[in-house]
């Protein structure tokens, strides 16, 4: 069911924990509250990672994270449609299909803050003949005010700690408050984290919705990485500030790529009654994503969780989560 909060600021869980229909749906794990702070749903978290199928599973989690209505959600309901048609030729289903998952809806009006994991962890196979579990996550973070940008700092730090890859839905280009709220974010984390000689970070992944310049850097991920080489360059002629978030950057992932998307057509973009199905999305959309979500969640492309070097399981990754939301709730 619907969320919904009460006059005085309470997150009703109860309603998010039923499953009446069984059915897999997206949980709300993470709230971030009016009065700014945060809350665990400790219950749901254990009940979806510590289930039999999954909990003693080396954990491959995949968050997808940025502002409001760049379109995550709706990337996450393809990646879902991926996951549950066996990462087959013909994944991408039906023309007429609609498309359900994570909800993902048209307007501007407010949205939580927080993290949404979807309730079915995956279990793959990956090429070495090793079974992993796979953990979609859906975060959201509002970007557009001095304590908003707090809220949604620290929703960024966890979700990149407690993720093998992390995807940075960006609009556009990659402009460089966009840099400097990474560099923002990522300081959050590793803040809290023990320090290593280790990077402390896996993967990082700018996708660059609405990408309009494929005369200069043609979409796709090898368009991505060479614009985002010139983007994340450090010259000495830069000023300081601007070499330093790069740097920050560059310190903290091991690796680091980019995708660039083309939009999706103005159905997709405006028309209030669009409900996801292929027919009415631009080819050269449905093109890039035939290749982007492969890439993303290929068996063979799908990292473990790795926290100081040693790879963690579901039932790890709870206990990570609830210590580094201790740290955050200080
Ligand atoms: P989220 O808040 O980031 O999860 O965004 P949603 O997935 O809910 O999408 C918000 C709106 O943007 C919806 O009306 C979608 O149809 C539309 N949308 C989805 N993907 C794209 C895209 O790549 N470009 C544009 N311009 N709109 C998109
Ligand atoms: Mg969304």
């Amino acid at each position: 069911g619907e969320w919904s909060l009460s006059d005085k600021n309470v997150y009703d869980w109860s309603s998010e924990d039923e499953e009446p229909d069984g059915r897999a749906r997206p949980v709300q794990v993470l709230l971030v509250k009016d009065d700014h702070t945060f809350e665990l749903n400790e219950a749901a978290l254990s009940r979806i990672l510590l289930s039999e199928k999954v909990r003693e599973r080396e954990v491959v989690a995949i968050s997808v994270a940025g502002a409001f209505r760049k379109g995550k959600s709706f990337l996450m309901d393809f990646m879902l449609r991926y996951m549950y048609n066996h990462a087959s030729e013909d994944w991408l289903g039906d023309a007429n299909e609609p498309l359900t998952g994570f909800s993902w809806r048209g307007g501007s009006e407010r949205e939580t803050t927080g993290i949404q994991i979807w309730s079915e962890v995956f279990l793959v196979d990956k090429p070495d003949g090793r079974k992993v579990a796979v953990l979609l996550m859906d975060t959201q973070g509002t970007f557009d005010s001095q304590s908003t940008l707090r809220d949604s700092a620290t929703v960024f730090a966890l979700s990149t700690m407690i993720s093998s890859m992390q995807v940075y839905n960006i609009s556009q280009n990659i402009q460089e408050d966009d840099l400097q709220h990474l560099q923002l974010f990522t300081e959050y984390g590793r803040l809290a984290m023990e320090e290593t000689f280790l990077k402390p970070f896996q993967s990082m992944i700018f996708l660059v919705r609405d990408w309009s310049f494929p005369y200069e850097f043609p979409y796709g991920q090898e368009g991505g990485m060479k614009f985002l080489e010139k983007r994340l360059k450090i010259s000495e002629n830069q000023h300081e500030e601007l070499q330093n978030v790069r740097k920050h950057i560059h310190s903290c992932f091991t690796n680091i790529s980019c995708f660039l998307m083309p939009h999706p057509g103005l159905k997709v973009a405006t028309n209030p009654n669009f409900d996801g199905r292929l027919r009415e999305i631009d080819v050269e959309f449905t093109n890039n994503l035939k290749v982007l979500v492969p890439w993303l969640l290929s068996p063979r492309n799908i990292d473990v969780k790795e926290i100081n070097g040693s790879k963690i399981t579901c039932r790890g990754l709870v206990e990570y989560f609830k210590a580094y939301i201790k740290i955050y709730q200080g």
